[in-house]
């Protein structure tokens, strides 16, 4: 009999781990809380728990016979919901409270990368407003700011005139826009260059790499607007030579994945490098301790062995196997609710895709249920679902995706155009 698993989340990048976790033998259940409405189509089981309530996760855990859980988003892990349920003796995948700090304090991170000549972009922190003002008058722009703590990707302005810098340190001290995950921020200069995602499984010194994706992270068409949590994302970034991947790998997740152990606060979970190849190498702009969305959507998809067992191995000491398709090319377009990021709109319809390609698949993430029957998705969130295809080239993958959405009304939603359109330049 397969395994029972609990994926905590809710998003896109939840829907994606669950049903790639249920295409392997090794799971026969799989349930999610707090889940969304949009999953349940896929035979997800959909659990009214919050992410936030760590006790009750627990307990549904022990009650249910879960075997394993796998803990999706940061602010769950950030905040030790791994470290809890390991208390209860079920094992979790994740990094516990100590290593999700990579992610959850940019200061963290850039001083361990310091200790161990990682590279990345040059940098200085400041929790008080004149000092980080005087600092991006010396620096001039371009130049990078950054509240320290979580802010859902949005806490970045990269600034390209030092009237838009000094705004943003503005709202960041003065105006307190991002609350406690603003008390400081970290100035950086600014990297030129493509951007790409090299995610790992990784269990203390182990590391097995994925597939590397490229989100794209404005708002609008052409890199214009502000940033997002992600609007799409596609693979393989043909743009990005091996011998950079190599590189990243070697000077990048090989010496941070050790410096962790070393330092006493080792890493178990999925390893996020967001990295940009500048012309003297790749460098990190930062680390997530999850699965990056929407990257994960349009990385698993490529996943030929099963993830449940992979996940099951490196939880029991065993030795995982994950292989890829290196063949084929995804892509993933988000649809995100009108007013995303600043002023969500909620309440949109999600349109009625009709998709009979085995190789398409739409993860859905804030929807909720309306109507009579109480059949009905409407958008209650920024970030609503993203449409996947796999495809032989990647512009056989963007007319596919493109194909599919221009074929259905999208009132109150909207969409970037040009998801890939760096790849096939
Ligand atoms: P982050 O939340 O740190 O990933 O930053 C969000 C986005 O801002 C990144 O995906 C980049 O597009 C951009 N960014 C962040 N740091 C830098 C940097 N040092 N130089 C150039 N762009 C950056």
């Amino acid at each position: 009999m397969g395994q029972k698993v609990l994926v905590v989340g809710s998003g896109a990048r939840e829907h994606t781990i669950a049903h790639t976790l249920l295409k392997g033998a090794s799971v026969d259940d799989v349930y999610v809380a707090p889940g969304n409405p949009g999953m349940v189509a896929d035979g997800i089981h959909v659990i009214q728990l919050s992410e936030s309530n760590h006790a009750a996760l627990v307990d549904f855990a022990v009650q249910n016979d879960i075997d394993w859980v796998f803990v999706g988003p940061e602010v769950p892990l950030i905040e030790g919901l791994v470290d809890d349920f390991a208390a209860s003796n079920i094992p979790a995948f994740g990094p516990d409270k100590q290593a999700a700090q990579i992610e959850g304090s940019k200061t963290f991170a850039k001083e361990l990368m310091q200790r161990h000549g990682v590279p990345t972009a040059a940098y200085a922190t400041f929790s008080d407003f004149d000092k980080a003002k005087e600092y991006v008058e010396a620096k001039g722009a371009p130049i990078v700011i950054k509240a320290d703590g979580l802010a859902a990707g949005k806490g970045v302005t990269v600034a390209m005139t030092e009237e838009d810098a000094i705004r943003a340190l503005e709202e960041i001290f003065l105006d307190h826009r991002f609350g406690a995950a603003g008390a400081s921020v970290v100035i950086e200069e600014f990297l030129e260059g493509q951007e790409f995602s090299l995610m790992s499984f990784v269990r203390g010194k182990e590391f097995w790499t994925m597939p590397i994706s490229q989100d794209h992270k404005r708002a609008y068409d052409g890199d214009k607007g502000p940033n997002t949590g992600g609007m799409g994302a596609y693979s393989p970034v043909p743009q990005i030579a091996q011998s950079v991947i190599d590189e990243a790998i070697d000077k990048i997740v090989r010496p941070v994945t050790a410096a962790m152990v070393d330092e006493g606060t080792p890493f178990n979970g999925i390893l996020y490098a967001g990295l940009i190849a500048t012309a003297d190498g790749p460098k990190v702009i930062e680390f997530n301790a999850r699965f990056g969305d929407p990257e994960t959507e349009v990385v698993l998809p490529k996943l030929t062995s099963d993830l449940g067992a992979g996940i099951w191995a490196l939880l029991t000491g065993g030795t995982p196997e994950f292989t890829w398709d290196d063949q084929r090319a995804t892509l993933g377009v988000v649809l995100a609710s009108d007013g995303y990021p600043t002023n969500v709109i909620k309440g949109a319809h999600i349109p009625a895709f009709t998709i009979d390609d085995p190789d398409t698949h739409i993860y859905y993430a804030g929807v909720t249920t309306t109507g009579e029957q109480g059949d009905q998705l409407i958008a209650n969130s920024g970030r609503v679902l993203l449409v996947e295809t796999t495809a032989d080239t990647l512009q056989a993958a963007q007319d596919k995706v493109y194909a599919i959405i221009d074929a259905v009304e999208t009132p109150g939603l909207f969409y970037r155009h040009d998801i890939g359109a760096k790849a096939l330049k």
